[in-house]
């Protein structure tokens, strides 16, 4: 069967990462979740001291960064590995949150991602979630889809996941941090989030992740087909 190439991008917090990862297993594609390496380089800048504003200073960190996945067959998705340490649950921390974007802006930062993240799809047969896979990374994918959420039923959904892990965080704490995130995302010079002219809208507020899943699932095998 012809694979093809997946790019599934939007604001944060929309559940493209479910749709990705559901979609992936349907499929027996490969998922990435490109954030998670967006956050890996924001934890590395966090912990080394890395003044994200100065050139030469990013460009020495990128050096010492190596970033691969690897498959958790218990959870069914793949953790983040920084320098081949497990950082996965870290890189979910506000922490990384409240300055993942502002790295995530830094030319060079994207370039280095975005190159690895091109390779993974040589072969196709991916699913990559993020904000730049459809105008960025893979501008020729068959099938992109932008996924849109309630601003409301997004920042439920967050809190959700996020208070089962910190019961100190709030509600205004999750609300501000898309906001922020999303306005920065959105605003940034390099590969800003935006709907790519040829993706398709999937609006979820009201569906169910099943029903989302066959959403796209039919999308998909309208491309292959
Ligand atoms: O997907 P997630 O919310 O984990 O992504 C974290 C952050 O990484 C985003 O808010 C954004 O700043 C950045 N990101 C990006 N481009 C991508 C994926 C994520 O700039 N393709």
């Amino acid at each position: 069967m012809k694979k093809i190439v997946i790019a599934v991008d939007g604001y944060s917090s929309t559940g493209k990462s479910t749709l990705a990862k559901a979609l992936a297993k349907k499929m027996n594609y490969i998922f990435v979740d490109s954030g998670a390496m967006y956050r890996a380089i924001t934890l590395y800048f966090l912990r080394e001291r890395i003044d994200w504003e100065n050139t030469a200073a990013v460009n020495n960190a990128l050096k010492n960064i190596s970033l691969d996945f690897e498959y958790n067959a218990e959870k069914g998705k793949s953790d983040m590995l920084l320098n081949d340490e497990n950082v996965e649950a870290e890189i979910r921390e506000m922490l990384v949150s409240e300055k993942v974007s502002e790295v995530a802006a830094v030319k060079e930062v994207r370039a280095f991602a975005v190159a690895q993240q091109q390779k993974m799809g040589v072969k196709k047969g991916i699913v990559m979630d993020g904000r730049d896979i459809g105008t960025t990374v893979f501008p020729n994918a068959e099938l992109k889809i932008f996924v849109t959420a309630d601003p409301a039923e997004r920042v439920k959904r967050r809190f959700k996941e996020l208070y089962e892990k910190n019961h100190n965080i709030t509600i205004e704490d999750v609300q501000k941090n898309l906001e922020m995130r999303d306005y920065i995302d959105s605003h940034r010079e390099v590969s800003p989030l935006r709907q790519a002219d040829d993706a398709i809208v999937l609006d979820n507020s009201d569906l169910t992740k099943e029903e989302q899943l066959e959403k796209a699932l039919k999308l998909v095998k309208e491309r292959i087909n």
